[in-house]
């Protein structure tokens, strides 16, 4: 890795990107990419690279995100290392057609369901898990037996020079291709005709993605944003709650797509909660955050901007305190917020955690109804079962964690994705390979004998097919 090609952007020119997509096409319609063996090896190339690239990766994100080395491990690169060696040892189960049931009616026969690659993905990532939502994508693409052109966000240059030198030494751009670029380049990626998009990113941009997709009738997979409560229940454990609500909210910064956005907490233990917040968020990062070595920073200006303007000092529990410079805002609680404050108009995506009361579950189901999205998730801390089931009946998010928040994502035999507004369709593990899959249902019919019953002339073959299809 070259240290002094950090940060250096050069913009992937149209021409370039019209061309590495015909070349994809070519190089997929050789069939190139889809035998169980030219995946393995792609799939332990990317791993060799990734364990080449991870003191480079841990630089470049400590560089765009402030991001401290154990988050980068645990959430960028360890996680894709991990998706790598789970796709490895299960490729060979995942590739194999699935047996089926066969219906009366297409008797004698079998039925199986192929898994065939979909072809040439664009994959879309945002800035906040840089490697990993670049990497994760791309490795259930290629053990899926596709080929991707890949865009990261210009909000990260440095991870995005590291990405770019390790793709173009791992692999042949027909087969996988980097596109440098911005909102210029992306528009120019989405005229292209794909096979499937991939996009990681917020709901405003996943809709400017699907309206393009739709021109081609290319399908969409839109792993999006939205507001995800965490709701404290009058018999959580507190002090287990507070722990799990700090370390998954105050996570790169709150830059999380999945951080609980706002708890809400019954009020009989409201005070008792907040108390044990407060004392909870000085102990983890101490009463000067800015010196915490476990804390990263805000991505750029502009998100700096809108997250410090979403805090009302007269509400602040702790925290509050912000370093334009530095793009430094403390790990901050606000307390007594209502639904109508700013803070609760958009996702906050910053280390910014509102608390609201309520006295009863219809006031929680009104609340999270209120507001825009379906969330991407929702996390309740109780020990009733009743309680927990109701939840999850009754509040529609992506993913939900009963007693954590965030964990889910780290569990690859779990569907991960959104629903409505926060998403459309869901991978990790076998979940992402089958997302980038097409499955093609097979009937094979037996000849060594033919029942007329379809053919014509129908007679009164009609009063047996009333038997079999009733
Ligand atoms: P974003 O939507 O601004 O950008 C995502 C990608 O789209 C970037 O690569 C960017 O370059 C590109 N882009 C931006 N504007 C574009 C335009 N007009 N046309 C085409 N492409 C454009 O998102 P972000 O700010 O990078 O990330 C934050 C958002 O992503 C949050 O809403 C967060 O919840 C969501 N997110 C979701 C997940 C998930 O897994 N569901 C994960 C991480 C982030």
């Amino acid at each position: 890795m070259t240290a002094n090609n950090q940060n250096k952007k050069t913009a992937t020119t149209e021409k370039e990107i019209i061309e590495f997509v015909a070349k994809q096409r070519d190089f997929f319609k050789t069939g190139a990419t889809k035998s169980y063996q030219s995946r393995i090896e792609n799939l332990k190339k990317l791993k060799i690279a990734l364990l080449k690239y991870e003191t480079a990766l841990h630089a470049a994100l400590k560089k765009d995100l402030g991001k401290p080395e154990f988050e980068a491990y645990l959430s960028e690169t360890g996680f894709c290392l991990l998706e790598i060696s789970e796709s490895i040892s299960k490729l060979k189960r995942w590739m194999k057609p699935k047996w089926t049931l066969t219906s009366l009616l297409t008797q004698p026969g079998s039925s199986r369901i192929y898994y065939s690659p979909l072809g040439v993905n664009l994959i879309i990532a945002p800035y906040n898990y840089p490697v990993m939502l670049t990497f994760s994508p791309l490795i259930t693409a290629i053990a899926a037996g596709n080929t991707a052109v890949i865009k990261t966000s210009e909000l990260t240059p440095a991870c995005s020079a590291v990405i770019r030198e390790l793709i173009s030494e791992t692999f042949a751009s027909e087969y996988i291709a980097y596109i440098e670029g911005e909102v210029k380049e992306t528009t120019i990626l989405l005229q292209q005709k794909f096979d499937h998009i991939f996009f990681t990113g917020s709901p405003r941009v996943g809709s400017i993605v699907m309206t393009a997709a739709a021109k081609n009738l290319t399908p969409v997979t839109l792993e999006l944003g939205g507001k995800s409560p965490c709701i404290v229940h009058e018999d959580a454990k507190l002090d287990i709650a507070v722990k799990r609500i700090v370390s998954s909210k105050f996570l790169n910064a709150g830059q999380t797509c999945v951080a609980p956005d706002y708890v809400l907490v019954h009020k009989s233990v409201k005070q008792a909660f907040l108390d044990k917040l407060k004392e909870r968020v000085i102990s983890v990062y101490s009463e000067d955050a800015s010196r915490s070595p476990d804390f990263a920073r805000i991505v750029a200006d502009n998100h700096f901007q809108r997250i410090c303007g979403l805090i009302d000092p007269k509400k602040v529990l702790v925290g509050g305190q912000s370093d334009a410079k530095s793009r430094f805002i403390a790990p901050t609680v606000m307390h007594d917020v209502d639904i109508t404050d700013e803070v609760m108009s958009e996702e906050i995506f910053g280390p910014v955690l509102p608390v609201l009361e309520y006295e009863s579950l219809s006031e929680v189901f009104d609340i999270v109804d209120k507001l825009p999205q379906h969330p991407l998730a929702c996390y309740l801390f109780s020990e009733s079962s009743t309680i927990q089931q109701e939840i999850i009946d009754t509040i529609q998010s992506g993913n939900a964690c009963i007693n954590n928040c965030v964990f889910h994502a780290a569990n690859p035999y779990l569907p991960f994705g959104g629903v409505g507004e926060s998403g459309i369709g869901a991978y990790h593990g076998f979940h992402g390979f089958e997302r980038f899959s097409h499955k093609k249902g097979v009937l094979k019919t037996a000849t060594w004998i033919d029942i007329p019953l379809i053919y014509a002339p129908y007679g009164k073959k009609i009063n047996i097919l009333r038997k079999i299809m009733k």
